[in-house]
C-alpha cells in the first residue's frame, strides 16, 4: 500500500490532521493505529476541559481558534461555554498569573480577576475555607466538550474526503535511506535501514523515511501479518508514545508518559441537580491542584499525585485515591460535598515535556518526517489549529493560517525559548 501522507496514531491530533488534509483535497491520506477504539489512547481518557487561558500566545492562538471550531458544532460536540474558575492560595502564582491577564484578555479571552469574597458570592456552592484564598480568575469563554464526539466528527470529516484508516496496525518499524554525499546535483543514497520501533539499532537520522512497517493483527485470527507501507510523508501523531518511535529513527526525544487519574464523583444529594443547575459551575481548578466539574448528574474530578514517576501505568488506585486525594479535597472547598461517595475512575497518560507545551512540525534531519504530539493537558483544546497547521506545512511546506514555530522540537536547544506553561493542571 501507498500513502501520499501517512499518519502513525488515529488519536485526536492525528483524527484532526486527516480531517484538515482531507478539506485541502489531498489524496491518498492514511491513519494507522493499533487500536481505533482507543483504550489507551489519552483522547479517550480525559476530562473534556477546553481553555485558551495559557501563558504564550502559540497556545493561546491555538486553543483560542479550536474553542471557536468547538462553538460551531456547540450542540453536536456537547460544547459549553461555563467558563474556568482558578483558585489561588500561593500569592506568587497569583501574582504571575494577573501578569499574563492583559495578554489573554488582548486576545478576546475577557480574563477577571476576583477577591476570594466574590467568589464565594458568585459560586454560593463553594462556601468554605475561601479565606485562605489570594484571589481567583473566571474565564468565561473557556469551558467543556465532549472529546470523543470532536474525535468522531474528524473522522467523518477526513473519511468523506477519502482518508484510510487502518486498525490494528501496530507501527513496528521504518525503512530509512541514508544520504552520504552528493554526486552532481543527485543525492546518492548509500544505504537502506530497516530499524524496528521496539527493540532494534537506531536508524540514521540524516535521510528520508520510505516505508513504515506494522504488524496487522487479523481479526478473529491468530497472529498477526506484516505490512509495509510506503510513503511520502510521514507524522508522528502518537501521543504519549511518539518517543519510541522518535528515538529508533535517532531523534532524541525529551516526552515522557505520565499517569493522570479522573475519578467519577457521586454527590448524594436529592437536591443536587437543581443545586448543580444553579451554582452555574463549569470547571473549578482548586488551590489544592484538584480540578472538577459537573459531568452529567455526577461531578468529574482529576488530581495529579506530585512526583508521580513517569511510565506506561494505567492504574486507576480506586477506593484509596478517592478516599485520600478526591474526597477531602472536595468537602474541603464545599459542604455540598461533605457526604459524597465514589462511583469509578479511571487513569489515562499525558504526555509531558519539559516546558508543558506540545512538539510539532518538521522533524530536523529529515525532508520528509513530521510531528505533532507531546500536548501534556492540551490536546483535546488545541487539536483543531494544530491539524490544520500541519495539514499546511506537509503539503506546501510552511505554515499559514497557524503558526507553530514556537512548538518545533528545537526550542529544547534553548531555554529562552522554552514555551513554559506553569498552570498545568
Ligand atoms: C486524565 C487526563 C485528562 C486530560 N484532560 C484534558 C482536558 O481536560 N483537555 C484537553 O485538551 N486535554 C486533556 N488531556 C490530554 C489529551 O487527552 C491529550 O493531549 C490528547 O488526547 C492527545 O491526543 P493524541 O492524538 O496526541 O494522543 P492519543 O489520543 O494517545 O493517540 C495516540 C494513538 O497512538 C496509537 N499508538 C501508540 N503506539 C502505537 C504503535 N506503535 N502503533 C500504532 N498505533 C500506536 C494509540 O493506540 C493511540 O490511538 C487529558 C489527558 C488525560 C490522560
Amino acid at each position: 500500500m501507498h500513502a501520499n501522507v501517512l499518519i502513525l496514531g488515529g488519536g485526536i491530533i492525528g483524527t484532526s490532521l486527516a480531517a484538515a488534509l482531507a478539506t485541502r483535497g489531498v489524496k491518498d491520506v492514511v491513519v494507522v493505529d493499533l487500536d481505533l477504539a482507543g483504550v489507551y489512547a489519552s483522547s479517550e481518557l480525559n476530562a473534556g476541559g477546553a481553555r485558551a487561558t495559557w501563558w504564550h500566545p502559540v497556545n493561546i492562538e491555538t486553543c483560542s481558534a479550536t474553542l471557536r471550531f468547538f462553538a460551531e458544532h456547540s450542540e453536536r460536540f456537547g460544547f459549553r461555554k461555563s467558563g474556568y474558575l482558578w483558585l489561588y492560595d500561593d500569592a506568587g502564582l497569583y501574582a504571575k498569573a494577573m501578569s499574563v491577564q492583559e495578554l489573554q484578555n488582548r486576545h478576546g479571552l475577557g480574563v477577571e480577576s476576583l477577591a476570594p469574597t466574590d467568589a464565594a458570592s458568585r459560586f454560593p456552592l463553594l462556601d468554605r475555607n475561601l479565606s485562605e484564598l489570594v484571589g481567583a480568575t473566571f474565564s468565561p469563554s473557556d469551558g467543556l466538550v465532549n472529546p470523543n464526539a470532536v474525535r468522531a466528527y474528524y473522522r467523518e470529516q477526513a473519511e468523506c474526503g477519502g482518508v484510510r484508516f487502518c486498525n490494528r496496525h501496530y507501527v513496528a518499524g521504518v525503512r530509512t535511506e541514508r544520504v552520504t554525499g552528493r554526486g552532481g546535483s543527485q543525492r546518492r543514497v548509500a544505504e537502506v535501514d530497516v530499524v524496528a520501533v521496539a527493540k532494534g539499532d537506531v536508524a540514521d537520522s540524516a535521510g528520508q523515511i520510505r516505508s513504515v512497517l506494522t504488524q496487522h493483527r487479523v481479526p478473529r485470527d491468530e497472529g498477526t501479518e506484516d505490512v509495509t507501507l510506503s510513503c511520502d510523508s510521514v507524522v508522528n501523531c502518537l501521543g504519549a508514545w511518539s518517543a519510541l518511535f522518535s528515538a529508533k529513527v535517532g531523534v532524541p526525544d525529551m516526552t515522557e508518559p505520565v499517569r493522570r487519574q479522573i475519578s467519577l464523583v457521586d454527590v448524594h444529594s436529592k437536591d443536587w441537580p437543581e443545586a448543580q443547575e444553579r451554582s452555574g459551575l463549569g470547571m473549578v481548578v482548586d488551590a489544592s491542584g484538584l480540578y472538577f466539574h459537573p459531568e452529567g448528574p455526577h461531578i468529574l474530578a482529576g488530581y495529579s499525585t506530585p512526583n508521580e514517576a513517569p511510565g506506561f501505568d494505567f492504574e486507576y488506585d480506586g477506593d484509596e485515591f478517592f478516599q485520600e486525594q478526591v474526597w477531602p479535597r472536595l468537602a474541603h472547598r464545599a459542604s455540598a460535598f461533605e457526604a459524597c461517595g465514589h462511583v469509578r475512575g479511571w487513569a489515562g497518560l499525558y504526555a509531558v515535556t519539559p516546558d508543558c507545551s506540545g512538539i510539532a512540525g518538521a522533524v530536523p534531519g529529515f525532508s520528509n518526517l513530521y510531528e505533532a504530539h507531546s500536548f501534556t493537558g492540551r490536546g483535546v483544546m488545541q487539536s483543531f489549529a494544530v491539524g490544520r497547521a500541519l495539514a499546511a506545512l506537509v503539503t506546501t511546506g510552511r505554515y499559514d493560517e497557524f503558526d507553530l514555530g514556537p512548538l518545533t522540537r528545537t526550542r529544547f536547544g534553548a531555554p529562552e525559548r522554552w514555551v513554559q506553561e506553569e498552570l498545568h493542571i
